[in-house]
């Protein structure tokens, strides 16, 4: 996630929950009990199964969290889980119901979420870049991000994120952001490619990705596309920090960076920040999320009990 040069929001100590202090668990569901549940209201449009849901998350976190995999951040395992069990629930009340909602604005249809876990290796047979290389790819391509943010190139992110990680055409990105020509567009790609070409150059083992950039950079574009937009996605490369969305719930985010915000969730449509956005413009149902976060704790600690004292 991208921070603009902020401070990051609290995370937690990740042995302390493998330790299973029920402290730091307790923080862990009021500091992501909100966001979780409007992501799985998002989708299964049902107050009721959300919370179910948001329930088997943190069961399913405390269960996992001895096997936690410091790839990924906190929140990117917490919402990797919650993705799994809306699929689950979604699955179930398929199999009940035999039909799915398809409302544009209305909980997800199952396969698009599905579609969302396959990885880019899954998608690109035969070339895919090895696990190390996707990993320093997304490095490479966060720092990018950070340094279009700091120098508060809002709508050279958008393009860049339109491109890469929407898989627009440069013609439609040219109208939509009404830019001089579509030369401009393929001017600002072919500066990203090569800035992300120096900034893998200086690591090491980046060989790999040269390589691979290279062959972008020439255009062997579905290769490109594929493999990039399922990384960016799955690795959350441009999402703002919560203080952002923060910031543009209450409306003091500012003109510039809101443009790109902006896109991120309603263009881009990302769905971990578009649950960000639902829970932090639902104040005013803190009383409820209150019960909500009672009976986490209630679940979560009888879980933990009988982890520490087996009978
Ligand atoms: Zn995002």
């Amino acid at each position: 996630m991208t921070d603009g040069g902020a401070t990051n929001e609290w995370v937690p100590d990740i042995a302390r929950l493998q330790a299973r202090e029920d402290e730091e668990w307790l923080r862990v569901e009021r500091t992501y009990c909100g966001r979780l549940l409007a992501y799985a209201h998002r989708r299964t449009g049902d107050r009721q199964a959300a919370e179910d849901v948001v329930q088997e998350t943190l069961l399913g976190a405390v269960r996992g969290i001895g096997d936690f995999d410091r790839v990924f951040t906190f929140e990117q395992y917490l919402f990797g889980i919650c993705k799994n069990r809306t699929i689950d629930h979604l699955r179930r009340r398929k199999a009940r119901t035999m039909q799915l909602p398809e409302a544009e604005e209305g909980p997800a249809p199952i396969e698009s979420l599905a579609r969302e876990t396959e990885t880019p290796s899954a998608i690109v047979r035969g070339r895919e870049l090895s696990e190390r290389a996707r990993e320093l790819y997304a490095e490479v391509l966060r720092e990018w991000v950070e340094e279009t943010w700091k120098e508060r190139e809002f709508l050279r992110l958008c393009v860049v994120e339109a491109l890469f990680a929407g898989g627009w055409r440069n013609r439609d990105v040219w109208k939509h952001f009404d830019l001089r020509d579509e030369t401009a567009v393929a001017g600002i790609k072919f500066r990203a490619l090569k800035r992300l070409r120096q900034l893998a150059a200086v690591r090491e083992s980046g060989n790999d990705l040269l390589h691979y950039l290279a062959a972008a950079s020439e255009g062997d574009e579905r290769l490109f596309d594929l493999d990039l937009r399922a990384l960016w996605r799955e690795k959350r490369v441009s999402c703002p920090a919560r203080h952002w969305i923060a910031r543009l719930v209450a409306g003091t985010l500012g003109k510039e960076p809101e443009l790109f915000v902006h896109f991120h969730l309603d263009e881009m449509r990302c769905p971990w920040c578009q649950a960000n956005r639902d829970d932090l413009s639902s104040a005013g149902k803190e009383a409820e999320l209150e019960l909500l976060i009672e009976r986490l704790r209630e679940s979560t600690r009888r879980y933990l009990q009988s982890r520490r004292d087996p009978d």
